[in-house]
């Protein structure tokens, strides 16, 4: 199945210059969603994690379905605020200014073997802050699954030495 076909680019959002890859469209087609998180299933099941980690908010998303596939927990990486229980947090840059990421300092136990998933890696500053946010929990990385890779933003460069599965190139 050709996924790209269901990905609608968008110019100029969020604001001017950006070629926003819209999702939605994808997601909202039966067959579509079906062979995505049907093919993250096959490619991520080798790695054996013991749970996913997967940021807000599209990371969701796959994040949920794929758990649900593998037979394993799923766990959100939150914007500062919004998870109740005591939580490791952490800064990251963004090209204007900075932002922080949330994750509840229980969720896993240490030396769990877990998987990274998002919508989308671009310049891959979410993904390096949620591997930081890992190591603080102890966790043991076993790799990344991104529906889509912007390669011409080099973020995989940004990444730890372990499997990166991406499903769309551009
Ligand atoms: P990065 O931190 O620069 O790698 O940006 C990745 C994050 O930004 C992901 O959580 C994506 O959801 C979001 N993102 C960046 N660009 C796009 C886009 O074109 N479409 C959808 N999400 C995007």
């Amino acid at each position: 199945m050709d996924l790209k076909s269901l990905v609608r680019d968008i110019s100029d959002f969020p604001k001017p210059g950006i070629l926003f890859r819209d999702i939605t469209t994808l997601l909202r087609d039966p067959q579509g969603l079906r062979y995505a998180v049907d093919t993250m299933t096959e490619k991520c099941a080798p790695l054996q994690p013991d749970c996913i980690v997967g940021m807000e908010s599209r990371g969701f998303l796959f994040g949920v379905p794929l758990a649900y596939q593998l037979g394993i927990g799923f766990i959100p990486v939150r914007k500062p605020g919004k998870l109740p229980a005591p939580c490791h947090e952490i800064e990251y840059e963004l090209e204007y200014g900075s932002d922080r990421l949330s994750m509840h300092q229980d969720a896993i136990p240490p030396g769990a073997r877990v998987l990274i998933v998002d919508d989308l890696i671009a310049t891959g500053g979410t993904a390096v802050a949620t591997v930081q946010l890992l190591e603080l929990a102890q966790a043991e990385l076993v790799g990344f699954c991104f529906l889509i890779e912007l390669q011409n933003l080099n973020g995989r460069q940004r990444l730890p030495n372990v499997p990166i599965l991406t499903l769309i190139e551009y």
